[in-house]
């Protein structure tokens, strides 16, 4: 069952620079960085209320998220909803004809399970469902 929104990706092209700018915005104090190879980012997050926004900026070119950028430019990546069980969230997903990017979880970032579904079947926002491991 889809609980909340955990987090909210951006996607940036300079983590530290991005961390300054949000740093000014919201004044948070802490700043949880993080390289997710398999995903081939770097993520850098701070709490806003329960949500996290989630700074995440490419580590090579062929990142997904460079690829996002240079089709769409810097701006909100995918929208991540937290799930008490992602695979069978999936497989409810999969059955009601919703495409998925990935059909089995993932590591991603906090230590949590994710994947993501298609953005052609979302009204074109990529959405990423997530578990807490
Ligand atoms: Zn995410």
């Amino acid at each position: 069952m889809i609980k909340s929104i955990n987090h909210i990706g951006i996607a940036v092209k300079d983590l530290d620079k991005s961390i300054e700018i949000f740093k000014n915005i919201f004044n948070f104090e802490s700043v949880h960085k993080e390289v997710v190879e398999k995903q081939k980012v770097s993520v850098a997050s701070f709490e806003v209320g329960e949500v996290l926004i989630e700074l995440t900026s490419p580590t090579d070119d062929t990142s997904p998220i460079a690829k996002f950028i240079e089709k769409k430019g810097e701006g909100i990546h995918h929208i991540a909803f937290e799930s008490d069980d992602v695979n069978s969230e999936l497989e409810g997903l999969k059955s009601k004809g919703i495409s998925l990017i990935n059909d089995t979880a993932q590591e991603g970032a906090h230590n949590m399970l994710i994947s993501f579904l298609h953005p052609k079947s979302t009204n074109g926002v990529l959405m990423e469902i997530c578990q807490k491991k």
